[in-house]
């Protein structure tokens, strides 16, 4: 048995070493299931932080992980654990879109997972530093630069203790995601003070200026990704589906089911 699992994030370029998840973790994971969905994500998150062993220099505690790991850097390191904690073999069951009946594969997980690292980057972490700034007209007509940058945990965390208990349309909430700050003449609009100015900026943009923001984001943060995507062919009719795999998901069913 493997008692270590290397994982290279694909956008921070930092190296980790991953440990099996002990049996005190899944019970905190356990104990977190009912509770809201950003108290799963920082409980999770936390016994993520505590499984690795080896940690890049920069990571000296769970605060300087959650500032300098972004979400997509997050899907490496669940997969590493999920396949360190519970091995390669996965049993995938889907409902055929098509005729919607049941399909059960079993496959390897490693067979099926992709990555594309960040490669300009001269030392780890840079990916952080990543900016993509688009310049807009405020709701009375005053210039405005919205500042994105790749999401970390931390800002995933900030945006949710944010929002709690708010409507807020999926879409926007994506936009808030990768969205650092605004800035103008006037000064700065930050998300956890001012989130309803910015809500109300962003709607009230032309339907294709957010169009055309919402591709930019994701040619320039989400081009450097690591997935885990399986190929399925219906074996009742056939047809042909994509199942991507979201394993943070599959370690809550498991632990239910523990
Ligand atoms: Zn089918």
């Amino acid at each position: 048995m493997e008692l270590s699992y290397e994982v290279i994030t694909p956008q921070t370029n930092a190296k980790y070493k991953i440990q099996a998840l002990s049996y005190g973790d899944e019970l905190d994971l356990k104990s977190v299931v009912v509770a809201s969905e950003s108290g799963i994500t920082k409980q999770f998150n936390k016994v993520l932080y505590k499984t690795l062993l080896e940690k890049p220099d920069a990571i000296k505690s769970e605060d300087d992980f959650l500032n300098n790991t972004t979400i997509m850097d997050r899907l490496a390191l669940v997969a590493g654990l999920y396949h360190i904690s519970y091995g390669n073999e996965y049993i995938s069951k889907t409902q055929c879109p098509q005729c919607g009946k049941l399909n059960q594969n079993k496959i390897l997980l490693d067979k099926h997972s992709k990555m594309v690292p960040y490669d300009k980057g001269k030392t780890p972490f840079d990916f952080l530093n990543l900016k993509e700034i688009f310049s807009v007209q405020g709701i009375d007509g005053t210039p405005l630069n919205l500042v994105f940058k790749a999401p970390t945990l931390r800002k995933e965390t900030l945006l949710s203790d944010t929002i709690e208990g708010m409507e807020i349309d999926p879409s926007i909430i994506n936009i808030l995601l990768y969205l650092d700050k605004i800035t103008s003449d006037k000064g700065e609009l930050l998300l956890d003070k001012n989130i309803m100015e910015i809500i109300t900026i962003i709607k009230n943009q032309p339907a294709m200026v957010i169009r055309n923001m919402k591709q930019k984001l994701v040619d320039v943060f989400d081009k450097y990704y690591f997935k885990t995507e399986i190929k399925i062919k219906c074996k009742h009719c056939g047809n042909m589906y994509t199942e991507e795999l979201d394993f943070i998901e599959q370690f809550f069913r498991n632990v239910i089911q523990a």
